[in-house]
């Protein structure tokens, strides 16, 4: 085959994972092509920039937080379950540390200021918080805030990015942009290239339209897909009409990270139908292309119906106090749960929610507004505290105006009153929500705010999608349907299966971006010519370097 470009080890998307799988791959003294249908960035860049991580990392120390890769693993094991081996995210969790120190290593700054508040996302002034239901899972393990927010204003996964980027670009890595890659090549059994379609050598204009126009409809795709959609056609069309194809070889493997598959409402409809009504976090480049490329290699897919939808009740603080009810009136779970274990329950009803709370509730929740949240939180939660509640002087007529049963109402809100009243005498709350949040809710007049999941443009649920190809957890390998490995082929990121398959927490994809992104970045350098030959192994017992 006569390539235009080659290296040992080809990267498909320069997001977080393929940043990492990069520079990882780099590390080891191989020579790197990263390519991107765009400019690089994804996801990872417009996201909040939280990382998971714990086990004592120097943030949570100068916080004065104990914590230990056991308790981690303990918590952790509750959300992710079995989706990765066992062995897998004990190494996750003991590697954490260095993890964390390893981006700082790259230039991505962290800070140990703790919020004190359970949020969704903590303002300009905290960046180590409770992202999960750590304290929900108290019995589980020790509880410990390990959301690390890239210490930046506003999201901060933009900073994050740069970072990551500078870095590789510090390292030499090439970076081929507005290249997409369309099918993997396969010869002899091994993969040993990509077939691209690029924007090199198309006149200066298209490249430039084609980068100004995409740069310009990100947000609006993100916020208003409809909209984003419309924008972003151009962009397509000029990809269309000036893409040259382009053959990029690889000696040692290529590592597919090339995000999920929110921005295909295709596969959303085939795979994850319980995600209608939401709100898909995704790019254009999250189309499924990267997945689609490993199922036409042999790759086999799973979980693609697992999908995070996020519905958070604070900020502000004060609404945790409230009662989170369906449409029979009865409570749904502990209201201080993480946003998307909150959506999966509600999904799990219907979709119908409300929060029950009182006049002392919703007052404190009025004074906390400011303070609490960032722009984007701000104009959400003024919306729910106006426009997005109904309000009467009884239970009965605000369950009627909310279209809740008025009786199951009534008996929830008088059990969780018995039981905010008990407190004193030991009672813990049968939802298990910490006994701080848990407050009479007896002083009219009485609101009920929609937490509902249906298409609403200030109060969306946030979708993502957590499925993608299946990998061997040791090596990062593509795997066949049968267990088999796809030699030469790797994932990371969104595009494969990995820690945050089953349940999200904040920070947990980008977490697992750099621990799938190295992992698959290292076992594909050492496959290179020079390197010790294929790597065959499957084991699961890749040691995590760190
Ligand atoms: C608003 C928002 C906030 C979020 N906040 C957080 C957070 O704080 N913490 C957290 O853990 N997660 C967060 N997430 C989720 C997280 O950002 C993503 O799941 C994660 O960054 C995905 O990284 P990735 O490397 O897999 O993909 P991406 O970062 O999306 O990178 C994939 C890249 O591949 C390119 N690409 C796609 N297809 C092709 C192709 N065929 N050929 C060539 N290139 C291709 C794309 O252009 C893109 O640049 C957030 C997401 C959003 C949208």
């Amino acid at each position: 085959m006569d390539w235009d470009i080659g290296a040992d080890v080809v990267v498909v998307g320069f997001g977080g994972a393929g940043a990492c799988a990069a520079l990882e791959a780099a590390a080891q003294g191989r020579s790197v092509v990263v390519l991107d249908r765009f400019a690089g960035g994804g996801a990872t860049a417009l996201s909040g920039g939280i990382v998971y991580a714990g086990g004592g990392t120097a943030q949570q120390r100068a916080a004065g937080v104990t914590d230990t890769a056991a308790a981690m693993f303990g918590y952790l094991r509750t959300e992710a379950g079995d989706v990765v081996p066992a062995e897998t995210l004990r190494q996750f969790c003991e590697g954490s540390v260095t993890m964390l120190g390893w981006l700082e290593g790259h230039g991505v700054p962290f800070e140990g200021s703790l919020c004190p508040d359970k949020t969704s996302y903590p303002t300009n002034r905290h960046y180590l918080y409770y992202s999960g239901s750590e304290v929900s899972a108290r019995d589980a393990a020790p509880p410990a805030p390990r959301g690390h927010r890239t210490r930046g204003r506003g999201t901060s996964g933009g900073l994050l990015f740069a970072r990551l980027a500078a870095a590789t670009k510090k390292a030499g890595i090439k970076v081929v942009t507005q290249t997409t890659a369309v099918r993997v090549i396969v010869a002899d059994g091994r993969v040993t290239g990509v077939e691209c379609r690029s924007l090199r050598g198309a006149p200066w204009w298209a490249r430039t339209a084609h980068r100004v126009l995409h740069r310009a409809a990100r947000k609006p795709y993100l916020y208003v897909p409809k909209a984003g959609r419309v924008l972003h056609r151009p962009v397509t069309w000029l990809e269309r009409r000036y893409g040259r194809p382009l053959l990029v070889g690889a000696a040692g493997g290529v590592v597919i990270a090339a995000g999920g598959f929110g921005a295909s409402r295709q596969l959303l409809r085939a795979h994850a139908p319980s995600a209608r009504g939401g709100l898909p976090l995704a790019t254009p480049g999250d189309d499924g292309s990267g997945m689609l490329l490993g199922t036409a290699a042999g790759g086999a897919t799973a979980l693609l119906d697992r999908v995070s939808v996020w519905r958070f009740l604070s900020p502000p603080p004060a609404l945790l106090r409230g009662v989170l009810v369906d449409a029979d009136g009865k409570r749904i779970c502990d209201e201080s749960r993480y946003g998307a274990a909150i959506g999966d329950e509600i999904i799990g009803r219907g979709g119908r929610a409300w929060l029950f709370a009182d006049r002392a509730t919703i007052a404190a929740a009025r004074r906390e507004l400011r303070g609490s949240t960032l722009w984007f939180q701000r104009l959400q939660a003024g919306y729910l505290l106006t426009l997005g509640r109904v309000r009467a002087d009884t239970v009965a007529k605000v369950a009627a105006k909310a279209d809740v049963d008025p009786d199951g109402l009534a008996a929830t809100v008088a059990a969780y009153n018995a039981g905010a009243a008990n407190q004193g005498a030991g009672a813990a709350d049968p939802a298990g929500k910490p006994a701080d949040l848990v407050r009479p809710q007896d002083q009219p007049p009485y609101s009920m705010i929609d937490y509902s999941i249906r298409p609403r443009l200030l109060n969306p649920a946030p979708v993502l999608t957590l499925g993608g190809l299946v990998v061997d957890h040791g090596t990062g390998q593509v795997l066949r349907p049968d267990g088999t490995a796809v030699p030469g082929l790797y994932a990371a990121g969104r595009s494969a299966v990995g820690l945050c398959s089953r349940s999200y927490v904040s920070g947990l994809s980008i977490a697992d971006c750099v621990f799938s992104g190295r992992r698959a970045g290292r076992h594909a350098a050492a496959a290179s010519p020079g390197a010790g030959g294929p790597d065959q192994r499957h084991d699961n017992g890749g040691a995590y370097a760190g």
